[in-house]
């Protein structure tokens, strides 16, 4: 599984962060990235949740 940020859509609300803090972190800039691309399985249901609860719908997969 991989995942991206679109920092077209994200708004910084951080919930990606909350939810799956093994993949996702905050840029200086307030918006989120992946900081791996390639999400270890062990944390793919996080990041699968994460995905579903950005309120932007701005986490990509592949
Ligand atoms: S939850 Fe979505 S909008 Fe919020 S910081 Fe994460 S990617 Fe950006």
């Amino acid at each position: 599984m991989r995942v991206w940020v679109d920092d077209q859509c994200c708004r910084g609300h951080g919930m990606c962060l909350t939810l799956c803090p093994e993949v996702f972190t905050l840029t200086d800039d307030g918006y989120a990235e992946a900081v791996r691309a390639d999400v270890p399985t062990e944390y793919e249901a996080a990041a699968r949740e994460a995905i579903e609860c950005c309120p932007e719908q701005a986490i990509r997969e592949g």
